[in-house]
């Protein structure tokens, strides 16, 4: 288990990292306007969870900077993306009832656009994947929410590892969780979250044949909605301001090629280990004839 102080460490290094990400691309998008050319657009979309009441100031505090530097877009519509512009889409998963009570009362103030990823089959119950749990909102509550401010989006039926479930268990997750919120919501659910960011090309490709627009992920790149599958940054009420800030400019889109790169550097290492075990393993003569030669 990891201690808190690492944990903070760990924060403040993608901070810092973050940082010179921004820096390098502000200073990018500078030179390029001053050369002429208009950079493109940039959509970033952030992902809450629980917005619990003694959150909430701090949740509208990130609301009103999100308003100072950005576009707010909502993820379903038609979005038309002026060059040069900076876009955010806010997402909640889980729909737990503290979106309802906390958060929902701050975006209506500011008349701001979100979505929220619904466990078909956790309504009304407390859900908590983390250890801590939350109440979910109820049927009630969802058909309450106002349907020009939040979308709604699946997050499956029971909120599994997808990539650890059997292929006809992950397409009823998939399939069966937007017939069964289009049926109780009597609307078009057309976007789907996977739980805990988990996936790979052939859930995204049942996801297309369940007849999804986008798939949202928790890897924070840029999102280019022409592309089905869209990245997410996840954000917390808790954020430090500059994190926050960060994470809104999209700077810690470099986090998906740290991921990549050290899960490489793992299977090397392994393929290594490996090698040398079946080495050591091997008959003695067979060693002695090939150093031999
Ligand atoms: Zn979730």
């Amino acid at each position: 288990m990891e201690s808190s102080n690492q944990g903070a460490w760990k924060r403040v290094l993608k901070c810092g990292i973050s940082l010179g990400v921004f820096a390098a691309s502000t200073t990018w998008r500078f030179f390029s306007r001053l050369l002429g050319s208009t950079p493109r657009a940039n959509c970033v979309i952030l992902y809450y969870h629980s917005v619990p009441a003694e959150q909430r100031t701090k949740f509208a505090e990130q609301l009103d900077v999100i308003l100072q530097c950005a576009r707010p877009v909502a993820l379903n519509a038609q979005t038309a993306f002026v060059p040069g512009e900076h876009c955010v889409a806010i997402t909640f998963d889980d729909a737990f009832q503290n979106f309802a009570d906390e958060a929902l009362p701050e975006l209506e103030k500011r008349r701001l656009p979100s979505t929220v990823f619904v466990i078909a089959e956790a309504l009304n119950k407390a859900f908590g994947p983390a250890g801590s749990t939350e109440q979910v909102m109820s049927l009630e509550q969802l058909r309450a929410l106002p349907r020009e401010l939040v979308t709604l989006g699946s997050h499956t039926l029971t909120h599994p590892m997808l990539t650890r479930v059997a292929e006809q268990d992950a397409r009823r997750e998939i399939a069966l969780s937007k017939a069964t919120l289009e049926a109780m919501l009597d609307s078009q659910i057309v976007l789907f979250s996977f739980p805990f960011g988990d996936f790979n090309e052939r859930l995204v490709e049942l996801c297309q044949e369940a007849g999804y627009q986008h798939v949202v992920t928790t890897l924070p790149t840029f999102a280019n909605f022409n592309e089905f599958v869209l990245g997410r940054v996840r954000v917390d009420p808790t954020d430090w301001p500059l994190e926050f800030r960060l994470k809104l400019a999209g700077a810690y889109r470099w986090l998906p090629l740290a991921f990549d790169l050290k899960s490489r550097v793992y299977r090397l290492v392994r393929a290594v280990l490996r090698a040398r075990r079946q080495n050591l393993e091997a008959p003695k003569s067979v060693i002695h004839e090939s150093s031999g030669r």
